[in-house]
Parts: structure tokens; C-alpha cells; sequence
């Protein structure tokens, strides 16, 4: 049995949510990953993880519907992105949990594959676990990365189109990567000091266009990339998942 609701017919899904403990939502991004890869990306790569890890688990996770467009109001320079508002997002969130309450489910964690939504899902996550009484968390998966495995990415600005997410897109989807295209970022300074956004370290927050910090769009070296360090990446993120979700599923709200 296929692991997500939509796959389902409405009489197997009553069977799966009879055994179901939790829902996951993967959030994505539709914006541009510079030459190096698509515009579903960050979509196809927490829809991914969403899968794999339920199919470890099962049968306790059912994997809901996507939200495939997120906060990029910063990539709205380059041609086909697109983002919806932070208030869009809650309304979304919001109305995927009732649905599935009707179904008797009151577990969540959203899954997310994009840096730009995390801001909005913190604020999220608190408005729905004391207004719904629901148990709910929210992770980018990329945080579930160790530091020793991150040490192996030289570049010193990544996290974009970079070698990062260029591996994990060959190991997941290689649709989403442009092998023959690849190329490094084309960085900029920052204009002000202190708004660095630098190996995971930002003093002052500022909101730039990406054209301001990448020409091509693009972080950190794509060129070297490859899907062994995308495999390593994924079984880190997956072992350290189900620790968590273990956890998560045992705590009573
Ligand atoms: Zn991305």
C-alpha cells in the first residue's frame, strides 16, 4: 500500500487511519534553483523524505497532500517563481488539519524543504497547537544534518542550488538536477555588514533580493556535487527522523 493519502482510495485510507499515528505535510518552493536545477525542487525533495520515512515507519505516518508553493517573495526576480503570502500559508495549514480531524487525526508534523518558510511555520506551529489542541511540529530537514557531515561542504556560502542540494536532488530526484549545467554560484558581498547569512550564522536579519547576493541564483559549487554525499545526507536525515518521530508519537499533548 502506497504510503499516501492521495494514492488511496477513501476506503483504504479508513483502513490506513485506523493505524496511523501522525500526518505529514511536506511544504516545498516553486523558485528558481539558479541553471542547477528546477523550480519544484524543494517541493519534490521534502516529498521525498515525506515517503521514505513513512515507509520506514509504517505503518504509523500517512503522507498528506503538498503545499508546493511557499514564502520566495526574494526569488521573485527570476522568471517562473511564484510565493504566496505568510498568511496564505496559515490558512492553508490550517484547513489541511480540520479536514483530517474530521478523519479522526490529530497529529501533524509539517516537513518542510525551504529555508523561506520557516519563519511563518514557527509562528504556525504555536497558533495551532494552542488554539486546536493538536499535537504538531514543524522541521526543514536539512537542520537534521549533522555538523560533522555539513563540515564536508567547503564552500563558505551555501544552502542554495548549491553542492548540498544538488546531491540530495541526485539521490531523491535526479529530474530536479541539470547535470550538464551545473555551475558554482556567482556571489556577491553582502551590501550591509552583519546580514551575513553564512555557514548557518546571521546577526542582523535583512531581506534581500537574491540578485543581490548570487547573480546566477545559485550558492556554493554545484559542480561538486554527487549522489553518494546526497545518500549519505538522506540516511542521516532519516535515521535522526524516526528518532525524533518516535519521541514525538510517544508524547502525550
Ligand atoms: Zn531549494
Amino acid at each position: 500500500m502506497d504510503v499516501r493519502l492521495s494514492k488511496m482510495t477513501t476506503f483504504e485510507a479508513k483502513n490506513a487511519l485506523e493505524e496511523v499515528k501522525v500526518g505529514i505535510i511536506p511544504i516545498g518552493s516553486t523558485e528558481q534553483h539558479g541553471r542547477n536545477m528546477t523550480l519544484e525542487t524543494d517541493l519534490r525533495l521534502a516529498e521525498e523524505v515525506a515517503k521514505l520515512i513513512s515507509e520506514k515507519m509504517r505503518p504509523d505516518l500517512i503522507v498528506l497532500p503538498s503545499i508546493p508553493v511557499g514564502i520566495s517573495y526574494h526569488h521573485m526576480n527570476f522568471p517562473g517563481s511564484m510565493t504566496i503570502s505568510p498568511a496564505t500559508l496559515q490558512l492553508v495549514i490550517v484547513d489541511y488539519i480540520k479536514s483530517m480531524q474530521r478523519h479522526g487525526l490529530n497529529s501533524f508534523i509539517l516537513l518542510n524543504g525551504h529555508g523561506g518558510n520557516q519563519p511563518t511555520l514557527s509562528s504556525v506551529v504555536n497558533v495551532i497547537r494552542y488554539e486546536f489542541k493538536v499535537k504538531i511540529s514543524s522541521l526543514l530537514y536539512l537542520n537534521l544534518i549533522s555538523n560533522e557531515t555539513r563540515n564536508q561542504v567547503t564552500s563558505e556560502r551555501y544552502g542554495h542550488a548549491c553542492e548540498m542540494e544538488t546531491s540530495i536532488g541526485l539521490f531523491l530526484d535526479p529530474t530536479t538536477v541539470r547535470e550538464s549545467e551545473l555551475e558554482a554560484g556567482e556571489l556577491k558581498e553582502y551590501p550591509i555588514q552583519f546580514t551575513e547569512h553564512e555557514r548557518g550564522n546571521r546577526r542582523v536579519e535583512m531581506p534581500y533580493f537574491w540578485e543581490e547576493l548570487s547573480s546566477n541564483g545559485a550558492f556554493g559549487d554545484a559542480t561538486k556535487a554527487s549522489r553518494e554525499f546526497g545518500y549519505q545526507m538522506i540516511e542521516e536525515v532519516l535515521n535522526n527522523l524516526e528518532i525524533f518521530i518516535k519521541d514525538f508519537i510517544n508524547y502525550k499533548v
